[in-house]
């Protein structure tokens, strides 16, 4: 996502007017992704590290996802639980791999649903054993 130099201007003044100068500073940083990366699937920051100029060598990193995105010039590798790419990138690896973490997302989501609701159960059934 970019968003125009004007545009983001324009919304640091607003989060000024509406939260002051400071904690509009960092929600500004937050929202365009300068200070902390953010992960494009939850939102959440990411673990970014990057010698580009150096070397070419970069890691992107969400833990919360489960995912990382490593580059080596020009190949690039992309790990998330039942994905593995190494290689060249193009669109359409990168929307298999977008595809992917967004259906872990959804599994983990149904997995605490199962998890939780078990664990309700067996609350229930403790308390009922107490009665
Ligand atoms: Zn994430």
């Amino acid at each position: 996502m970019s968003i125009n130099r004007e545009r983001k201007r324009a919304i640091l003044k607003t989060l000024i007017k509406q939260h002051g100068l400071s904690k509009a500073y960092d929600m500004f940083g937050d929202f365009i992704g300068n200070r902390k990366p953010m992960c494009a699937s939850c939102g959440s920051a990411i673990y970014y590290y990057s010698e580009w100029q150096e070397t070419g060598y970069e890691i992107k990193q969400c833990t919360n996802c489960g995912w990382m995105h490593q580059t080596f010039g020009l190949s690039d590798e992309l790990v998330t639980k039942g994905f593995y790419y190494y290689g060249k990138v193009n669109e359409s690896i990168f929307k298999a791999f977008k595809q992917q973490i967004e259906a872990n997302a959804v599994e983990r989501k149904r997995m605490r649903v199962l998890f939780l609701s078990k664990k309700k159960s067996q609350q229930k059934r403790k308390e009922r054993g107490r009665e």
